[in-house]
């Protein structure tokens, strides 16, 4: 992510919360996103490709993407700090911004959180996430007890009278959080919020932004390059690459039917074999690969096309040594083994490529002969040609996170 274009304009919009109004709203309901053929280039470099999206009110959206593929540019088009070339913003069903027209950030009813925390310096926590509500027309009295709840809210009361120097990455998000949420936008953006901060703590913050953004109300647009933090949070996920959105769906079927190679490298694989259609039926492809023959998802092949397989970790289980392979059971030695507290990943060595991330409660020592089972459901039979050219525009990074898994419970087959 670029940090040196989201500076202090974007930093103004923190907790800005009216819309010209200086009264509190009744109804805490979400703002409708809509971006129409979103066109931004910086110089010669095309930020954002002509992107739709739609947001309905009150959903989670999580934008996910590698560094450079365009995901600020879109919180910074919503939060109203980057103009578009072309195009068109609603919010709310209210044109916002075109190549004419541009309604300040002040005036969109959105707050945003930022990996880098961004409070005010020379205020307490206290004052932080009041001076959020200074559009709304309250007394004294009853922004000190807003601030106060909000700041209880996130487990920061004892706190309130801390400057940000004062407390830790954790505590400070968790002001930020607070500030963004006292004076109840209508749109939450958030750019990494959590990509700062150690493990345990982020699995702790990213249940609170789950839980206090569905309590409020808002729409939520998330920003990340992580997939199990998207995975996590979303009710739908927006993958991006190059500018574009290549896939909009719930996680589910992110997961489960990828738009494309791309997606599914992108959302993490054990691994990829190539091989040969059989057949097709039923939108069942058997593949083989060396010797075996694998069956997955068809998704654009027929009988006598090259083909890449797609592996999904969690439709992979190791077995003992097999008398005979059957369909989809393929030999090999465990070359690596790692524990993961419910167990242990395996790397498997196969006669036709490496698996990584097999799963079994047992460890199986390196060396040791085994037989990797992969389920049909989550091995993802595309075209060859399309692999490879997907392979190409997602360059070195998609391919590297191929060994990156997704928490097998997250998101898990079913047998
Ligand atoms: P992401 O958030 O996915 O990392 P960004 O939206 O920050 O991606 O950037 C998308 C592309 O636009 C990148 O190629 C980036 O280098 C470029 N870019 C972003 N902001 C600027 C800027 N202010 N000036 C020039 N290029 C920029």
């Amino acid at each position: 992510m670029s940090r040196d274009v989201s500076e202090l304009p974007f930093r103004r919009a923190v907790g800005s919360t009216a819309r010209g109004f200086e009264t509190e709203r009744a109804d805490p309901a979400g703002h409708h996103v809509r971006l129409d053929a979103a066109v931004k280039r910086y110089g010669r470099t095309t930020a954002l490709a002509g992107v739709d999206l739609e947001v309905e009110p009150g959903r989670f959206l999580v934008l996910l993407g590698r560094s450079g593929s365009g995901k600020s540019t879109i919180a910074r088009v919503l939060g109203g700090v980057e103009r578009l070339d072309g195009g068109a913003l609603h919010l709310g069903g209210q044109l916002v911004e075109d190549r004419m027209r541009h309604l300040p950030p002040e005036r969109r009813d959105l707050a945003m959180v930022f990996q880098d925390y961004a409070l005010w310096p020379h205020l307490s926590a206290h004052g932080n996430v009041a001076y959020a509500l200074r559009r709304r027309r309250l007394s004294a009295a009853e922004t000190r007890m807003r601030a106060h709840e909000a700041l209880d809210r996130v487990g920061l009361a004892r706190l309130a009278d801390r400057y940000p120097h004062q407390l830790s990455g954790g505590e400070q998000q968790r002001v930020a959080l607070a500030r963004a949420v006292v004076a109840r936008p209508r749109l939450l953006l958030f750019d990494e919020p959590l990509s700062n901060l150690d493990a345990d703590l982020r699995e702790h913050l990213r249940v609170e932004i789950a839980t206090l953004a569905r309590e409020c109300g808002a729409t939520s647009v998330y920003i990340t390059h992580d997939q199990a933090e998207a995975f996590a949070l979303a009710d739908e996920i927006a993958v991006m690459d190059s500018g574009r959105l290549v896939q909009v769906a719930p996680p589910e079927q992110v997961y489960h039917r990828p738009a494309s190679p791309f997606v599914a490298r992108f959302t993490g694989l054990a691994g990829e074999l190539a091989g040969l259609v059989l057949a097709v039926s039923q939108s069942q492809a058997h593949v083989r690969v060396g010797d075996w023959v694998v069956p997955g998802q068809a998704l654009g092949v027929r009988a006598g096309d090259a083909a890449r397989v797609l592996i999904r970790p969690a439709a992979t289980r190791l077995l003992p040594p097999q008398p005979t392979g059957s369909e989809g059971t393929l030999p090999g030695t465990v070359v690596d083994v790692a524990y993961r507290g419910r167990g242990y990943d395996h790397v498997v060595a196969t006669p036709v490529g490496s698996l990584s991330a097999v799963f079994d409660g047992q460890p199986h020592p390196r060396g040791a002969l085994v037989h990797v089972q992969v389920r049909p459901e989550g091995a993802l039979v595309y075209p060859e040609e399309e692999s490879r050219a997907s392979r190409s525009s997602s360059g070195g990074d998609a391919s590297k996170l191929t060994a990156v898994t997704l928490d097998t419970d997250a998101v898990a087959y079913r047998p």
